[in-house]
């Protein structure tokens, strides 16, 4: 099994170590490339057919690894991407990866010319900033691709949505910006209650309207995240952007579930250590867990340095296919487990922290409830310490 781990992270990295068997192969990462992909081909089967797919790749792609993910995505029927950083597009685009990239978030002055030399399709939210890159671009003697971001009610980034009979005539007039899309973000589209979701689709296709009125019919109008693309057809117009549910889970424990859709992020990692403890004995930083019979304690070598949630007494952990609980504090580089109950476990048995393991499973839903977080948190929680591992052909 090592082995395999040891060849899988080489071949997957494309890189060569210094010395391949060093890499760790004690807890690691898995990524279903090939489940991506069947989830993106069914979220797309969902949409209708002349609604695009953009892939919010942000944040190394919610943690999977953004060019293998983004490179699977665009291979299964996605059409753009969206990042929010310089250095996320750049990696992308070091990757040879040519297809629409928009730049999501506010930019400062200094960022312009990296946008245009990437060429990328920035967010614009105000227009001090059309106005730098209208000049810039004239400077440079382009034109640029941008996507207008409306605040509808999410107070974040954007033009405000009263003003866009002010705003909108004052970017008319800027000959250099090429309006390629216009879009909005939802401040709450997966719970139940659409009340304010419909209010910022409404507000949004007011703004359109006078858009049209000073001359700007974007091709791409965009409301709709993951919660949206399930819940608000009406606010799906020319395309989606999509994150988690690519991944195969849900923004909300109450949306819509698309069938088939599979978790593609399993946590793994070894037991390897094995400590015998007597009644009355403690385990861990704080002597936070007393055994009250003989037990044997299962050491798996990840901990809040590699992004497990620092939890106390609290948790599981899949081995042999059975939950294990979590003893003691959640230390920086390792777990313990009660092995007491699966006498067949023991050192160098493959454990789940997070993803299924037989019929059982430990989703990101557990994790974030004990986190007091949410899904997405603990997915892109995952450091880099832990290698990814990337599946092409099957599940985990
Ligand atoms: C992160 C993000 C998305 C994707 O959200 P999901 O819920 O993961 O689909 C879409 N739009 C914007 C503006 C975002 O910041």
């Amino acid at each position: 099994m090592s082995q395999d781990i040891v060849a899988a992270c080489r071949e997957a990295s494309g890189k060569e170590f210094p010395k391949p068997g060093l890499r760790r192969v004690s807890a690691w990462v898995e990524v279903d490339l090939a489940g991506l992909g069947r989830n993106v081909a069914l979220i797309r089967a969902d949409l209708p057919a002349a609604v695009g797919l953009m892939y919010v790749a942000k944040d190394d792609a919610y943690g999977l690894g953004a060019v293998p993910a983004v490179r699977t995505v665009l291979g299964a029927g996605g059409d753009s991407v969206a990042v929010v950083t310089l250095d996320e597009a750049a990696e992308l685009r070091a990757a040879g990866i040519r297809a629409p990239i928009l730049l999501m978030g506010e930019r400062l002055e200094e960022e312009w010319p990296d946008v245009l030399e990437l060429d990328l399709e920035p967010a614009i939210g105000s227009v001090a900033a059309a106005e730098a890159l209208n000049r810039l671009a004239t400077r440079m003697g382009r034109r640029v691709a941008v996507h207008l971001k409306i605040n509808t009610g999410m107070n974040r980034f954007g033009f405000p949505w009263r003003e866009v009979e002010q705003w909108s005539v004052r970017l008319a007039r800027l000959d250099r910006l090429e309006v390629a899309g216009v879009f909005g973000h939802f401040a709450q589209s997966d719970e139940p209650d659409k009340t304010y979701a419909r209010t910022q689709s409404g507000r949004f296709e007011g703004c359109l309207d006078r858009l049209r009125e000073a001359g700007i019919s974007p091709c791409r109008r965009h409301h709709a995240n993951s919660g949206g693309a399930l819940e608000l057809p009406e606010s799906h117009f020319d395309l989606v952007r999509v994150g988690i549910l690519a991944h195969g889970v849900y923004p909300s424990a109450s949306c819509r579930r698309v069938a088939g859709l599979e978790p593609v992020m399993t946590v793994k990692a070894r037991v390897v250590a094995e400590q015998p403890v007597d009644p009355g004995d403690s385990v861990g930083y704080g002597m936070r867990w007393t055994a009250t019979r003989r037990s044997r304690i299962g050491v798996m070598p990840v901990g809040y340095g590699d992004g497990y949630p620092r939890l106390r007494n609290e948790g599981r952990v899949l081995i042999r296919g059975r939950y294990v609980p979590v003893v003691g504090g959640v230390t920086m580089d390792a777990l313990m487990v009660d092995l007491t109950e699966v006498p067949e476990a023991g050192v160098g048995d493959e454990g789940v922290l997070m993803g299924r393991q037989g019929g059982m499973e430990i989703t990101p839903y557990e994790l974030a409830r004990l986190k007091r977080s949410v899904p997405y948190e603990i997915l892109l929680g995952w450091r880099h310490r832990l290698p990814r591992v990337y599946l092409e052909g099957g599940g985990a």
